[in-house]
């Protein structure tokens, strides 16, 4: 089975090919288990000889993907997260820096911003083994083949993005696009999402802050919607769709929240969640490799602003979703625009916005707060010099 995953995975060093942000200083090395971890360091010359001293059992079992037939959609089965680690104390976070007599998931005593293989993946090309008790019918099942790993953003358990300097972001942007470049190349991925969760009522089960890359074996649903969409509009309009979307946004300027050379972050009018920026480049292009180093050191300085603004606004933590939209793999890419929906379910201090009936049962959803109200407060809250730490 080893051999197996190591041939799905022929194809990992595929970045630094001249494509940007290709001067980085990156790391990789196999945890006990033989997941991999990758280091990216701001400088170069960093020690990164540190050995996992654990012992692993063997990487989860499978999961496994089922189709539903009704809506169209794959669903992931994947019953071995249910033993995942579970807010853990402070002093057993598997996301901090290993140290004497406490061996974590990153082997060094420090980092800057690690990637490593996820120890409870809902997607994995590790155990491509068809499961046995598959369902018949008109739908069909697979193995959940894929990848999943996890981004640490700092090593530092109690700080957030939002706290973080322009270039550790910039940093953060360099890791997430040569993962989607190094996962693009996989023979099971057709999508690559990078995202984060912020808080626990997001459903946060770490608090240590870091994202999320999923490589999933399918294009997801939304996706799908999304480039349906972009099509019917280029059909009748001859332009693509978000680019026309940023430039009346833009224009009118009421939804807008932040903005420099290279980006925009506007509230979008059909806001599905209570506070939700869409961030755009204003370039079009499928996928975060493709963005040029000024696109990229740009990026930092906007979305800071952005997050701080966000907790800013009720003096508190702001529990939130940020989730790159990139292209699949092998389709849709001149219809597709690269782009960050940051939103998050606090409505109020105090109230959360749940997926209820309406949302979750037929897929509408009810937003309690006009977007240009969202956009006016996003706008008045001036950020602090550092954000609040949770
Ligand atoms: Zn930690």
């Amino acid at each position: 089975m080893a051999d197996k995953a190591a041939m799905r995975h022929v194809d990992r060093k595929a970045t630094d090919d001249g494509r940007y942000g290709g001067g980085m200083n990156r790391t990789v090395t196999t945890l006990a288990d033989g997941r991999e971890v990758i280091y990216y360091d701001e400088d170069p010359g960093r020690d990164r000889t540190a050995k996992d001293e654990r012992e692993l059992p063997p990487p989860s079992p499978p999961s496994e993907i089922r189709y539903d037939p009704v809506l169209d959609e794959w669903v992931a089965i994947a019953a071995h997260r249910q033993s995942r680690t579970f807010l853990p104390s402070t002093d057993q976070c598997p996301l901090c820096p290993s140290r004497p007599g406490r061996a974590t998931e990153v082997p060094a005593t420090e980092y800057d911003v690690v990637v490593f293989e996820n120890r409870f993946p809902a997607f994995s090309g590790r155990f491509p083994d068809e499961p046995e008790d598959a369902p018949s019918g008109p739908g069909s099942a697979g193995p959940g083949l894929g990848r999943c790993e996890v981004v640490c953003f700092t090593s530092r358990h109690d700080s957030w993005l939002g706290a973080l300097s322009e270039r550790r972001v910039r940093l953060v942007v360099d890791a997430l696009a040569d993962r989607t470049a190094v996962l693009s190349g996989l023979a099971d991925v057709a999508q690559v999402f990078c995202f984060e969760n912020r808080g626990e009522e997001i459903g946060v089960t770490l608090h240590h802050p870091h994202g999320q890359i999923y490589g999933y074996p399918f294009v997801t649903p939304t996706t799908r919607r999304m480039l349906e969409s972009a099509a019917r509009h280029r059909d009748r309009a001859g332009r693509n769709l978000f680019a026309d979307l940023l430039a009346a946004e833009r224009a009118a300027g009421v939804r807008v929240v932040v903005s420099n050379e290279h980006w925009t972050g506007y509230v979008p009018a059909a806001a599905r969640w209570p506070y939700e920026i869409h961030v755009l480049p204003h370039r079009q292009v499928p996928d975060l490799p493709s963005l040029t180093d000024p696109e990229r050191d740009a990026f930092g300085p906007l979305y800071l602003d952005l997050l701080r603004r966000l907790d800013r606004m009720f003096g508190i933590p702001m529990p939130y979703v940020a989730a790159w939209h990139q292209a699949p793999v092998r389709e849709g890419r001149d219809l597709a625009y690269l782009h960050l929906r940051l939103f998050s379910v606090r409505r109020a201090p105090g109230k959360l916005k749940f997926l209820a009936g309406s949302e979750s049962a037929m897929g509408v959803f009810i937003n309690d707060v006009r977007p240009e109200q969202a956009a006016r407060m996003l706008r008045a809250s001036l950020p602090n010099d550092g954000g609040t730490c949770p």
